[in-house]
Parts: C-alpha cells; sequence; structure tokens
C-alpha cells in the first residue's frame, strides 16, 4: 500500500481488520508536538484528552524522547532474571518523588491495579490473618480501573462487565463519596483493602465532598484496612497538585500510577508503598517479563523530571482556574448543567436532550479545531496536556465557546 496513508484509508484499515473495541472520533492523527496534534492532510488540532492523562508532559517532549532514544540503543530488556543498571535508580527516584519507601513496576495500568490487589490479599493472609481465600476489598459504585477479569469484577458499568462473567469474588461494592456506606462495609473484619479513585474520571470527572477521602483513610486505618488510591489518571499533577489525595491530606497505603510516568511513550506504571506492605511480596509470587525494563526506568525519570522541572503542577493548577474562569459564562446556556474540575482535569455537564449530545459537541469540536472525548451522554471531558501555556489556554477557551454558543 503506497505510503503515507490519507486520513480515509488508516480509517478503513482499522475498520477491515482491527477489533472494534473502541468508536473512535474520525479523526486520524500522524503527528503530535506539544499540544498540538495534526492529520496527515496537515490539519493542526488542540489535543484535550492528552492520551486519556498519558500525555502531561505534552506530546512528543524533546527531553523525555531523547532518554527514550539514548536508552534504546543501550539495552532496551533483560527481564527480571537479571539485575540491569536503570531499575534500582528509578525506583529510588519514584520511592523520593512521592514519598513511599518500596517500588514496583509494571507496564499498564490495569496491571498496577492487578498488582495492588494481590499485594492487599497478600497482606490480608500474611500481616492482618484473615482466614485462608476469605480476604475482601471494598470498591466503589461507578469505578474504573482498567479492563481485566479480576478488575472488571469490581465494575458496575454493564459495557465493561456484562457478558465476562463468571467474575472474581471478594469484592464489597459500596457506593461513591458514601461514608456512612463505607463504614458499614468496614465492619467486616475479612475487610483487607478500600480502593477508590479520589476523583473519578471515566464515570465523568467525578469529584467528591470536601472530607470525603480523609475521614475514609481515618475509617481504614481504624479497621486496620489498607487504602490503595488509584491515581493512575489524577495523578503526576493532573488536578493541580502532584497527587489529588494531597487535597486532603491523605496518604494511601497502596499508591498506583501509570500514564504519564512515561509521558505517553510507553507503557509504565507502578505501585508504591512502605515496607511493611510491600515485603509481602517474596521472589515468585509476582512479575511481568517487561515490568521494571531498563528502558522503561530510563524513560520514568526523564518524564518526571519535566514534570517537576517545568512546574507542571503549578501550572496545572493555574491553567484550570483560567479555564473555569474563562467558560464560567456558559453555566448561562440552558443546556449547560456543571462546569467542574479540579486543575487541569475538567468537564462539561450537559443535558440530556435528544437535540444534542456530548458526542454531537465533541464532534463541533472537533471541526474547529479542538479535541476531546465525551465520557457518557452528557459529559465532555477536557484534559488538555499541562504545558498548555496561558494563551494557548485563552485560544482554546475561545474555541469552546464559540462551539457552545452556536
Ligand atoms: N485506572 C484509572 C483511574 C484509569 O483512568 C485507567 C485508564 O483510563 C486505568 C486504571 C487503566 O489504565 P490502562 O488503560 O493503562 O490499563
Amino acid at each position: 500500500m503506497k505510503q503515507p496513508l490519507s486520513s480515509q484509508e488508516s480509517m478503513d484499515l482499522e475498520a477491515k481488520y482491527g477489533a472494534h473495541n473502541y468508536h473512535p472520533l474520525p479523526v486520524v492523527l500522524s503527528r503530535g508536538e506539544g499540544i498540538y496534534l495534526w492529520n496527515p492532510e496537515g490539519k493542526k488540532f488542540m489535543d484535550f484528552l492528552a492520551g486519556y492523562s498519558a500525555v502531561n508532559q505534552g506530546h512528543c517532549h524533546p527531553k523525555i524522547i531523547a532518554a527514550l532514544t539514548e536508552q534504546a540503543k543501550q539495552l532496551t530488556l533483560t527481564s527480571r532474571a537479571f539485575y540491569n543498571d536503570k531499575l534500582g535508580l528509578a525506583e529510588k527516584y519514584v520511592c523520593e518523588f512521592f514519598g513511599y519507601q518500596k517500588a514496583l513496576f509494571m507496564n499498564s495500568g490495569v496491571e498496577a491495579n492487578e498488582t495492588a490487589l494481590k499485594i492487599t490479599r497478600k497482606w490480608a493472609y500474611d500481616v492482618k490473618k484473615i482466614p485462608v481465600n476469605q480476604a475482601k476489598i471494598i470498591a466503589v459504585q461507578s469505578n474504573f480501573h482498567g479492563r481485566t477479569l479480576g478488575v472488571i469484577s469490581a465494575s458496575t458499568d454493564s459495557s465493561s462487565k456484562t457478558g465476562f462473567g463468571p467474575y472474581m469474588p471478594g469484592y464489597i461494592v459500596v457506593p461513591y463519596d458514601d461514608l456512612e456506606a463505607l463504614n458499614l462495609a468496614l465492619e467486616d473484619p475479612t475487610v483487607a483493602g478500600f480502593w477508590v479513585e479520589p476523583i473519578q474520571g471515566e464515570a465523568g470527572v467525578v469529584v467528591p465532598s470536601k472530607g470525603y477521602l480523609k475521614k475514609a483513610s481515618e475509617l481504614c486505618r481504624k479497621n486496620n484496612v489498607l487504602l490503595l488510591a488509584d491515581e493512575i489518571q489524577t495523578g503526576i499533577g493532573r488536578t493541580g497538585k502532584l497527587l489529588a489525595c494531597e487535597y486532603e491530606n491523605v496518604k494511601p497505603d497502596i499508591l498506583i500510577l501509570g500514564k504519564s510516568l512515561s509521558g505517553g511513550t510507553m507503557p509504565i506504571s507502578v505501585v508504591l508503598t512502605q515496607d511493611s506492605v510491600m515485603d509481602v511480596i517474596k521472589p515468585g509470587s509476582h512479575g511481568s517479563t517487561f515490568g521494571g525494563n531498563p528502558l522503561a526506568a530510563h524513560v520514568v525519570i526523564a518524564a518526571l523530571n519535566t514534570v517537576h522541572d517545568e512546574k507542571l503542577v503549578e501550572n496545572s493548577h493555574l491553567r484550570g482556574e483560567q479555564f473555569r474562569k474563562e467558560l464560567a459564562h456558559l453555566k448561562k446556556l440552558p443546556f449547560v448543567k456543571d462546569i467542574r474540575g479540579l486543575g487541569l482535569m475538567n468537564a462539561i455537564e450537559i443535558e440530556n436532550s435528544p437535540k444534542r449530545s456530548a458526542w454531537d459537541i465533541c464532534m463541533k469540536l472537533m471541526e474547529a479545531g479542538l479535541l476531546a472525548k465525551p465520557t457518557h451522554e452528557t459529559t465532555i471531558r477536557l484534559t488538555p496536556p499541562l504545558v498548555i501555556s496561558e494563551k494557548q489556554m485563552s485560544e482554546a477557551c475561545s474555541i469552546i465557546s464559540a462551539v457552545f454558543s452556536s
């Protein structure tokens, strides 16, 4: 086939040869730089999805790409059958960066969640002394932690769950942002962990009430239950703090990170804990051929250095305030129900009406040069790379205002 392909040719190939497990907007992307993306025909877009927050540092960040290519020429994979000269450095770096004692690297976000669940169950038996095979983990309604069978077994979203049973037992599901329900569930002495997103991303940027996480962490401590925070989407500056848990001064027992640990260049995820928790993992009890490979280990340091050196957490906070201020006037529109978020994790909620869906608005935004994706019928999630400048944010807000006003 003649290359480069046109947008239409690329979409036709995917339709014919690829599994139809996504429903993308009809746009093909062939180049990225900072907050911008281009299609093969040269049309430029502002990226307001940032690879579901995996590209917080912006597309093809030169320092991250330099680290990636430098290490790719040196050594990419040894497996954990041997040591490599980069993993220890990365483990030290992430532990110090996030304030933990031990790190376990995996690849995708869902694998890091599976790892956290396994650590929690092992801790339940080895440390908390819950009778064998009886440990339970509390999850919340509308959670999203990824797509494996173990993880979707706790899901309440029928599109990701239905048709894949039988499901893994051992979960109690309580409503999100409901301390009474959590307190009641914690009365069960076989509960080992409470597993939660500090802000629910895929559920539509659902910000819980102030004090929810703080009180939840106190209840966990009181009941000798581990708090597992999935910050795969909220972490690494996305919400205007390094971790969303910081808004409530909460330090989870198990912190789960992924996505922009690599600045969007490759799958890297990590689970962070103190020694007393991670020490339940022994040789042979958990692993991954690619987890902790030297390429990922080198990239993770460059990606986090970039967040630090370019003050991306601070920028996320400032640009988020700007976003909500410049778009506050949209709330006067009769079909706009809410504009909410923290830092650069924002959403516009529209009224449920056959006249217009979030998808229709995303199509209009795309035509106007801004890429965003709906989560559910009525929610448009807006999460640009954290490198966005004040001027770029103003331009983006003008595009969004114009589309909504028309
Ligand atoms: N956890 C959260 C909170 C997420 O938002 C996601 C992905 O969007 C995941 C886990 C799964 O990550 P991955 O797609 O890398 O497996």
